[in-house]
C-alpha cells in the first residue's frame, strides 16, 4: 500500500513539475512545501513507515530515499535552467547599443590644455624630460637663482604677487628650472609646463596665465642648437612653411637674449589682422643661460653651457585659434568652448 502511494507520488508531483514553465516558476517552491514541508506528502508518507513489519522497513526506506532525491534533483534543474534564463533576459534588458548615435555632449580639451598637450608631445619626440614644481614658491627660487637678486631692476618686469617677503606665487616657470639644474646631472633637457601668475589684467594679460619652458645643459651648447631646436618647435606647432625670426633683448638668466617671432600661421607673414600687418608675431622669450645661473646651480660653467626658451600657452592658444582676448579662456562661457572643439 505504502509502497503504491510512493510511486504514485513520485509519478504525480513528476508530472507537476514538469508543467511548471518559466512564467510560473514560482510554484516550484509551493511544490517543494506541498511534497518535503513538516505536512508534506512526502513528509506523512514516511510517518507511515513505523506501522510496517521490520522484513518491509529497508526496501521501504530505500524507496522513501529514492523519490525523495529524484524529486528534489528534478525541482533543482528546473530551478537552474529558469535562473539561467532570468539571466539571459536581465542581460538583454540592460544590453548598452554602442552603435546608438550620441547626443553630441562629448567634451574636448581646453584650447590651453590643448597646446600645451600639442607641445608637450613635439618636445617629448625631440628627447625633452616633463618637469613640474610647485606654484607657491621662495624667492629664491623664482628669481635670486635666476641671477636677479633683491632690488634688480629685472624683477620690475613682473609683476609679482608677494605672500611674505621670501614666498610668492611664482611668476615665471623658470623656477622649476632653477630647482631641477640643482639636482640634475647635465647633460640634461626638460620641459617645465604650469600656472604663472602675474598682476597684469588687460585683453592679452590674465592674472593667471600658462608658461611653458624649455632647458637644454650639455657641452658646446650653442645659438645654432637653439635657433636649429625652435625652429624645429614652430614648425611642428604652426605647421612646415613656419620662419622665426631674432631680436636681441635682456633676461638676467640667459646671456645673450633674444626675442623670438615667428611668421603669422593666419596669412603666412603676408601681413593680416592677427599679426598687425608685420606677417610675425612676438612669441618667445630665450637665450644661452648665463654662466652665473649654472654656477649658481652647481654646475661647472666651463664645461656646461645650455640654452633656455620660454613661451606663453595662453598667447600661443590665441594665435593658434585666433583669438583676440585672452579672457575668454577663462570666463567658461559654454559657446565659446563649443567653438574650440
Ligand atoms: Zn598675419
Amino acid at each position: 500500500m505504502l509502497i503504491e502511494d510512493l510511486n504514485k507520488l513520485k509519478e504525480d508531483i513528476g508530472k507537476e513539475i514538469d508543467k511548471v514553465n518559466y512564467h510560473i516558476r514560482k510554484t516550484l517552491a509551493d511544490i517543494r512545501v506541498k511534497v518535503f514541508g513538516k505536512s508534506g506528502s512526502l513528509t506523512a508518507l514516511s510517518k507511515g513507515m513505523r506501522d510496517l513489519p521490520n522484513e518491509e522497513k529497508p526496501k521501504v526506506g530505500a524507496l522513501i530515499n529514492e523519490v525523495r532525491s529524484f524529486l528534489e534533483e528534478k525541482i533543482s534543474n528546473k530551478e537552474k535552467a529558469f535562473e539561467e534564463q532570468e539571466l539571459v533576459e536581465k542581460l538583454e534588458k540592460e544590453k548598452i547599443d554602442i552603435t546608438e548615435p550620441s547626443n553630441d555632449k562629448v567634451g574636448a580639451p581646453h584650447p590651453i590644455s590643448a597646446v600645451l598637450d600639442k607641445l608637450t608631445d613635439i618636445c617629448v619626440s625631440l628627447g625633452f624630460s616633463v618637469v613640474e614644481g610647485p606654484e607657491i614658491e621662495t624667492d629664491y627660487y623664482n628669481f635670486e637663482a635666476l641671477n636677479t637678486p633683491k632690488n634688480h631692476p629685472a624683477r620690475d618686469m613682473q609683476d609679482t604677487f608677494f605672500i611674505n617677503e621670501n614666498i610668492l606665487v611664482r611668476s615665471q616657470t623658470s623656477a622649476v628650472q632653477a630647482r631641477e639644474m640643482e639636482v640634475r646631472k647635465p647633460p640634461f633637457k626638460i620641459i617645465c609646463p604650469g600656472k604663472t601668475y602675474r598682476n597684469d589684467s588687460d585683453s592679452t594679460h590674465s592674472p593667471v596665465f600658462h608658461q611653458i619652458e624649455g632647458l637644454v645643459v650639455d657641452e658646446n651648447i650653442s645659438m645654432a642648437d637653439l635657433k636649429t631646436m625652435l625652429t624645429i618647435l614652430m614648425k611642428r606647432l604652426f605647421g612646415e612653411d613656419t620662419t622665426i625670426r631674432f631680436r636681441p633683448s635682456f633676461f638676467p638668466f640667459t646671456e645673450p637674449s633674444i626675442e623670438v617671432d615667428v611668421s603669422c600661421p593666419n596669412c603666412h607673414g603676408k601681413g593680416c589682422q592677427t599679426c598687425k600687418g608685420t606677417g610675425m608675431l612676438e612669441l618667445l622669450g630665450a637665450g644661452i643661460v648665463n654662466p652665473k645661473v649654472l654656477e649658481i646651480s652647481g654646475i661647472d660653467s666651463k664645461k656646461y653651457r645650455g640654452f633656455a626658451f620660454g613661451l606663453g600657452l595662453d598667447r600661443t592658444a590665441m594665435i593658434l585659434n585666433s583669438i583676440n582676448n585672452i579672457r575668454n579662456f577663462y570666463r567658461n562661457d559654454i559657446r565659446f568652448l563649443n567653438q574650440m572643439k
